[in-house]
């Protein structure tokens, strides 16, 4: 049933009930006319599209906030433990220099030491590193599946 029609059986659907409207006919199809004239064409497409383009600035910067936010939630709760993790490897670097020093010349003590320092700050570096890309590909695939 289109618009019009579905209009029209309104007016005569009221006509049917009320004897004023039943007994001027002429007017009634006057108003007919009228609001079969007057109907509006909404393009819903065009205007979904246009509220878009509209929020697609709004929706990226709000979406770019809350990533911020997450990676540093995230990079603050990866944080915490770190300075209990520092202190327990400096008390095992201590102890493992300790008996390599009555092994090993000191100067090789402590290269065996400084390189297990510098392999340690590699592996904490590229742990804290991955934080920021692992939240944002969880926040991606969170996105696309709609969430
Ligand atoms: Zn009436």
């Amino acid at each position: 049933m289109t618009e019009a029609t579905d209009r029209h059986s309104v007016l005569e659907a009221h006509a049917g009930e009320c004897a004023e409207c039943r007994n001027d006919a002429a007017a009634l199809d006057r108003i007919g006319r009228l609001l079969q004239s007057s109907v509006v064409r909404v393009d819903v497409a065009a205007l979904s599209q246009h509220t878009m383009t509209l929020l697609r600035p709004e929706l990226s910067r709000r979406a770019r906030s809350l990533l911020v936010r997450r990676v540093l939630t995230a990079t603050l709760l990866a944080l915490l433990p770190l300075p209990l993790v520092l202190i327990y490897d400096a008390y095992l670097l201590d102890a493992f220099y300790q008996i390599a020093r009555l092994l090993l010349p000191a100067a090789i003590a402590t290269y065996l030491v400084a390189t297990y320092v510098a392999f340690l700050g590699l592996l904490f570096g590229g742990t804290y590193a991955a934080i920021p890309l692992l939240v944002a590909r969880r926040a991606t695939a969170a996105a696309a599946s709609g969430e």
